[in-house]
């Protein structure tokens, strides 16, 4: 059966489905950058919201600015804007559900004085954006706005044809100012720390060059707050697809597949009225900040742990590393031992159920997350995820041999750019040539890959950090044979 409004009250009883009004339910939210992950955590939030409590206030409309977005908007509208979420669970059992809260979608290019004017609508509450870290559009080497971006410099000159999401944002809140209208929320979901004030200070630095007056009227009125974001949510395989049509008998051209965890830890500072997302388990905090740390220097952190030491020694993806007893103790003790005592208690949560089901999210074997994926960009991650919990053991004398094993590691990984075995590795990174140009010289210079500044800061003249560094490096130059090291730090010689 084809997926659509018509067909929705026939499809087959396992599959679950709004139960709502849908034709009742109006845009409240405008959502940029319909891709994999917002469908499967903000819509699916959302449609949970209009199911438990009726509300019909908060309907999203998707749009779509990059001409690649096309194709979904032509599947959203052959399928009345609904799509199957399918929730794959550790021990292998799959639960669709149809989505209900989508309920338009618009193509910017095809007619941007449109989606302006639908963001500006006085029932638009909430602009929500994911767009990937890319389209915040700051410069990797000074952190600020890049203005020579070639887009960027065509919203400056023809403000009501923009292409990028500073120029959408800039022309509809334009629109509500001279109408004496109050400003929708600015709410990003991506990926980033602190990411409403990025967003906020991307924005100023466009709409101040476009329109001072405006730009003060941006700072004083407009609210982004800030979020931590979290579901595991893969791109699409033709196999997903197969399966909902042999196995649930829904013909749908674009599903969603994610793990069942899923997190929204949000702060609440919304201009004006905002959905009761807390009633279906998303978390409103007056600083998101102690819960991004907790997700960074154990979740991603945990990420680059495996990826770079099951990396070398010849697994390929996260699940992959987790069946290896060694990977998934030695993880553990890394959260334990130095990851978690260098955290501050994170109100509402349990660190010990947090790594728990950290643990059983990373073995989850129908959620293949593939090393090179993890490591790609290491030299912008390591700072920001490991470094950190180093440099503050360092202060407190705590343990620092799990995490500096890694740094180990991805020296040897820079420098050899294989597996123990010579398997070629994909390395993607900004700073791949200086990375591999610094590790290099690690037989002559053990300390050279440190000596990177901006990647390591001063950690160079640690003392304590240099030392076991050296010997942990000496000897993977010697035998690459990191399971063995690996070993060593955990149960000793
Ligand atoms: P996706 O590739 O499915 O979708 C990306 C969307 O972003 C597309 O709609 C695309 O058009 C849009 N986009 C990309 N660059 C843009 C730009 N410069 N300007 C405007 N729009 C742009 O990716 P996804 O899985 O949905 O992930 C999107 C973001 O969600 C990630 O970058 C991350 O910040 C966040 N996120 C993803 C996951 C995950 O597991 N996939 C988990 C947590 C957070």
């Amino acid at each position: 059966l084809r997926l659509n409004q018509q067909n929705l009250y026939r499809l087959p009883a396992r599959v679950a489905r709004p139960t709502y009004d849908r034709s009742r339910v109006k845009v409240g939210i405008v959502h940029i950058g319909v891709g994999g992950f917002h469908r499967s955590h903000q819509a699916f939030y959302t449609d949970e919201l209009m199911e438990t409590t009726g509300t019909t206030e908060w309907g999203i409309c998707g749009v779509g600015l990059r001409d690649a977005d096309r194709k979904i908007g032509d599947i959203l509208k052959k399928q009345d804007h609904l799509y199957s979420l399918i929730v794959k669970h550790p021990g292998g059992q799959m639960e669709t559900r149809v989505i209900g809260s989508l309920i338009d979608f618009m193509l910017s290019c095809d007619d941007p004085a449109a989606v302006i004017a639908r963001m500006a609508h006085p029932e638009t509450k909430i602009v929500s954006l994911t767009i990937t870290e890319g389209g915040y559009n700051f410069s990797p080497a000074t952190g600020e706005f890049d203005l020579k971006n070639p887009d960027v410099r065509h919203d400056l000159a023809n403000p009501m044809l923009p292409r990028t999401i500073f120029g959408y944002l800039t022309a509809s809140l334009q629109q509500c100012r001279s109408v004496g209208r109050p400003p929708f929320t600015v709410q990003s979901c991506d990926n980033i720390q602190h990411n409403g004030d990025m967003t906020r200070r991307m924005l100023l630095a466009f709409a101040a060059k476009q329109d001072p007056e405006l730009a003060r009227w941006i700072e004083r009125e407009v609210c982004f707050p800030n979020a931590m974001v979290d579901r595991i949510t893969p791109v699409t395989t033709p196999s997903d697809i197969e399966y909902l049509d042999t196995e649930c008998g829904v013909k749908d051209e674009w599903p969603v597949t994610c793990e069942p965890f899923i997190q929204w830890v949000i702060e609440d500072h919304f201009c004006g009225a905002r959905p009761a997302w807390e009633t279906v388990g998303a978390q409103f905090v007056p600083d998101v900040t102690p819960y991004e740390k907790m997700k960074i220097r154990l979740l991603n952190a945990g990420h680059s742990v495996l990826g770079l030491l099951g990396s070398i020694h010849g697994h390929a993806t996260i699940d992959g590393c987790m069946a290896d007893p060694l990977f998934a103790t030695y993880l553990r003790r890394f959260m334990d031992f130095e990851a978690t005592p260098v955290l501050d208690a994170v109100e509402g949560i349990d660190l010990d159920d947090y790594k728990d089901c950290l643990i059983e999210r990373f073995g989850n074997p129908n959620i293949k997350d593939n090393l090179a994926r993890i490591c790609l960009e290491s030299s912008s991650k390591l700072p920001k995820f490991l470094i950190p919990t180093i440099t503050e053991n360092l202060t407190r004398g705590g343990s620092i041999e799990y995490a500096t094993l890694v740094i180990a590691a991805w020296c040897f990984y820079s420098d050899k750019g294989t597996s123990r075995h010579g398997a070629p590795l994909d390395i993607v990174d900004d700073l791949k040539a200086e990375l591999n140009k610094a590790a290099a010289d690690t037989p002559r210079d053990p300390l050279s890959f440190l000596k990177l500044k901006p990647v390591f800061g001063d950690l160079v003249r640690h003392q304590t950090f240099t030392t076991t560094y050296t010997r942990m490096v000496n000897a993977l130059y010697e035998n690459p044979d990191i399971a063995r090291q690996m070993q060593t730090i955990l149960f000793g010689q």
